[in-house]
């Protein structure tokens, strides 16, 4: 076991410097659909990954939000997935200072991408950077996968890889970032949820009818609920034909992992939102199983008619919907969207147009017995001073099985997010004592990697 002492004490004395770096990169306004601020924070992590020793490499180098792979080190292969465009900042007022112009207050920075995923992607790097100062060398293979446009979906992701399907071969994978619970604990995800977001559209009438005709003009926004209801049973579980077609039963493992979620945290839930029962009447482990295993179908928005001030009585002509549906393996969600337009074709609702708002991600789940997860949480449990919670999957997105799925890479993930970093919301910030020791367990993770088998 190596001494971690000089390390540490390495990172400790280059947390002043690291923390100035990446208030410069958290100063670059990388929003999706921004190709100057993409443009600037790809050029800087191109910078940053060759200062660090990389080999460095921009695919769709004509492109503002291309995708920048460093690769560094020799052995086993580790891919880090990053991304260094941003959610957009806006609501600007929400803000207690400018997005862009990182401070420091409570010893957290406070930009957008502080933590996500600007401040993660840096701890990664650092944790490199005090193994070549200290070590003189990685214990690994690292290679970093930064993306241009992970906030919008990867939409380019998989055809960049396709030309270089060399980038999906590796050991090991890690997710772009990680969390840490409110008693400190260190928290490990095996995975993360897939996605399908379409927008549903009908119209009824060539244009917004009298309502004195209500009895004879068919209705677009009632004909909107009905369409909607009718991929639902009457306790509100999503119901249509095919949705649970391709879902892989739960391992032994991942199931126990879900029944050991404290009931406490339902509790809490109940509490949080005032409610007395969830959907359906899930209670125990049918709940847990039901939030964390099973596909979901949510309504996110419905919009129809006259809601703004004063009355207007009309029979509206159009009606939307927008439905988000979250996938566990082994769903793709390009058949889930074509068993979503049967359902509404079969129901008699043919007129109703299913569009997909996004490239659909696929889910992807590691075994939580797989030896990746198990060096991830042996290299958490020194730094953190307690042993890690390992959850199935992540509850949202990421394009893991673009990365991992060809050749089956098993992927985990850790970080410093906590429940108080507001990742997408304004007052992002990153805390630096957790920033801290995200590299500290970054260094063990890399030794832990380096060492597992196969
Ligand atoms: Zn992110």
């Amino acid at each position: 076991m190596r001494d971690y002492e000089a390390i540490d004490a390495h990172v400790a004395a280059s947390m002043p410097a690291w923390t100035a770096e990446l208030s410069e990169l958290c100063s670059i306004r990388s929003e999706a659909g921004d190709p100057d601020g993409l443009r600037q924070a790809r050029d800087w992590t191109v910078g940053r990954l060759q200062r660090l020793g990389c080999s460095v490499d921009v695919i769709g180098a004509e492109d503002d939000a291309a995708l920048v792979v460093g690769e560094i080190g020799e052995g086993r292969t580790v891919t880090c997935v990053q991304h260094y465009d941003l959610q957009p900042a806006a609501p600007l007022d929400l803000w207690t200072s400018p997005p862009y112009e990182p401070v420091i207050r409570d010893g957290a920075l406070i930009a957008r991408g502080a933590e996500d995923n600007k401040g993660e992607f840096l701890a990664r790097v650092w944790a490199i950077e005090a193994c070549l100062e200290v070590l003189g060398r990685p214990p690994c293979r690292i290679r970093f996968v930064v993306e241009g446009e992970e906030e919008i979906g990867s939409p380019h992701l998989a055809g960049y890889l396709d030309v270089r399907p060399e980038l999906r071969e590796a050991a090991g994978a890690l997710m772009e970032g990680g969390s840490v619970d409110d008693q400190d604990r260190p928290i490990v995800q095996c995975g993360i949820r897939g996605m399908l977001v379409v927008e549903l559209a009908l119209r009824t009438i060539a244009y917004d009818g009298h309502s004195s005709l209500a009895a004879l003009l068919p209705n677009a926004a009632m004909r909107m609920s009905q369409a909607i209801a009718s991929l639902f049973d009457t306790d509100g579980r999503p119901s249509f034909a095919g949705l649970s077609d391709d879902v892989l039963a739960p391992s032994p493992e991942q199931r126990a992992l879900v029944e050991a979620v404290p009931d406490g945290l339902l509790d809490m839930l109940l509490q949080a939102f005032e409610i007395d029962r969830f959907v359906a009447g899930r209670t125990g482990n049918e709940a847990k199983r039901a939030a964390i295993l099973e596909p979901t179908c949510n309504v996110s928005g419905v919009w129809s008619g006259y809601t703004l001030a004063g009355i207007k009585t009309i029979t509206p002509a159009e009606a939307h919907a927008r439905l988000d549906l979250r996938l566990v393996p082994d769903q793709d969600p390009d058949e889930v969207l074509d068993r979503l337009r049967n359902h509404f074709r079969s129901h008699g609702f043919a007129e109703l147009e299913v569009t997909k708002l996004a490239p659909g991600t696929r889910a992807y789940w590691s075994s939580p017995t797989d030896p990746i997860v198990q060096a991830v949480a042996r290299a958490l449990e020194p730094v953190w001073g307690s042993r890690p919670t390992i959850l199935v999957t992540d509850p949202g997105a990421a394009p893991m099985w673009d990365i991992c799925a060809a050749n089956s890479v098993p992927q985990a993930d850790f970080g410093a997010a906590y429940s108080g970093s507001r990742a997408h919301a304004p007052n992002e910030n990153l805390r630096l004592d957790y920033a801290e020791r995200t590299v500290r367990s970054m260094v063990r993770f890399l030794d832990e990697f380096a060492s597992a088998a196969d």
